[in-house]
C-alpha cells in the first residue's frame, strides 16, 4: 500500500466511522422528502445508465400517464414521480425512494388488461409512499448503503454519491422486501386503485398469471419472485382486501382502457429487447 493509498484508506475509514455515528441515530422517519429525493435521484440515475431503457415515447407515455393517474390519488407529499420502462422481457418492476418507478417491458407484455398493469404500478407506488426502500437502506448493515445515505445527509458531491449508488442498487432497492412490506404495499395499492377508479382485481389477476407461468416453466425463474414473492397466500390476502371494498366501487371501476390495447400493439411491433437485457431483473 503506497503512502497515498494508506492516507485515502484511513480517511475513508474515519469517514465511515462518522457515517456510522450519523446513521446510528437515523431512521427513515427522520429523513425528509427532499433528502429522500436526492438519494433516490442518485440511485435512479445510476440505474438508468446501467439498464437499457425503452425509448419508444408512446409506450412510455402510456405507463407514465397511468402511473400519474394513480399517484394523484395516492401520494399527497408532492413527490415528483418518474416512470421508466426497462427493455427487458423479464417480469419485474421496482421502486426507488423519491418516486422513481422502473417497470420492465416483460410486465407490459404479460399484463392482460390496463388494470393488471395498474396493479403493479400501484404496488410499487405503495413501496415509495410507505418508504420501504428507505427503511431498508437505513436498517441495512451494509457500509455501501450507509455511505450513500450519509453522502446525501451531509450534502457530499453527487459524483461520489453516484458512484456509491451502483453498490446501493445491488443491495438495497433490489433486496427482497419483507413479507410485511409486501403485504402493506398490496394493501395500500388496493386502496389507491379503488380511488383511481381502476379495478383492483387486476392486481391478484396479474399475480395469478405470474404464479401460473412460474409453475409451467419452473426452470425459468421470474425475477419478480426474488423481489416480490407471489404466493397463493398473497393472492388470497389481496382478494380479501378487495372483498372489503363497497361493491359499487368495483362496479364503477375500469378493468381496461382502449389505450392499453393500442400500447400493446405498438409494443409488439417494436424490435425485441437487446439480447444482453434478457437476464436483467
Ligand atoms: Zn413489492
Amino acid at each position: 500500500m503506497s503512502g497515498r493509498t494508506r492516507l485515502v484508506h484511513r480517511a475513508r475509514l474515519s469517514f465511515l466511522a462518522a457515517a456510522s455515528a450519523v446513521i446510528g441515530c437515523t431512521d427513515a422517519s427522520s429523513i425528509g422528502i427532499e433528502e429522500e429525493r436526492e438519494l433516490g435521484t442518485a440511485v435512479a440515475e445510476q440505474a438508468a445508465r446501467e439498464m437499457p431503457l425503452l425509448q419508444d415515447e408512446p409506450v412510455v407515455r402510456f405507463v407514465r400517464e397511468l402511473g400519474a393517474h394513480i399517484v394523484q390519488r395516492a401520494d399527497t407529499t408532492g413527490r415528483a414521480y418518474e416512470f421508466r420502462v426497462v427493455d427487458s422481457d423479464m417480469a419485474n418492476a421496482f421502486a426507488i425512494p423519491g418516486g422513481f418507478i422502473f417497470v420492465n417491458r416483460g410486465i407490459l407484455e404479460r399484463a392482460g388488461t390496463a388494470s393488471e398493469l395498474a396493479g403493479v404500478l400501484a404496488h410499487e407506488i405503495g413501496h415509495v409512499v410507505e418508504r420501504h426502500g428507505l427503511e431498508q437502506m437505513s436498517k441495512a448493515q451494509n457500509t455501501n448503503t450507509i455511505v450513500a445515505l450519509v453522502y446525501v445527509l451531509l450534502g457530499r458531491a453527487p459524483g461520489g454519491a453516484e458512484q456509491v449508488a451502483l453498490q446501493v442498487a445491488g443491495s438495497a432497492w433490489m433486496a427482497k422486501h419483507s413479507r410485511e412490506a409486501e403485504r402493506e404495499a398490496d394493501r395500500v395499492a388496493v386502496a389507491y386503485l379503488a380511488r383511481a377508479g381502476l379495478d383492483p382485481r387486476g392486481m391478484p389477476q396479474f399475480f395469478q398469471r405470474l404464479l401460473e407461468e412460474e409453475r409451467n416453466n419452473p426452470s425459468q425463474l421470474l425475477a419478480w419472485f426474488s423481489t416480490h414473492p407471489v404466493t397463493e397466500d398473497r393472492i388470497a390476502d389481496t382478494d380479501a382486501m378487495i372483498a372489503q371494498l363497497p361493491p359499487e366501487v368495483i362496479d364503477r371501476a375500469a378493468t381496461d382502457l382502449p389505450q392499453f390495447a393500442q400500447m400493446r400493439r405498438r409494443l409488439d411491433a417494436l424490435p425485441a429487447p437487446p439480447v444482453d437485457a434478457r437476464a436483467l431483473p
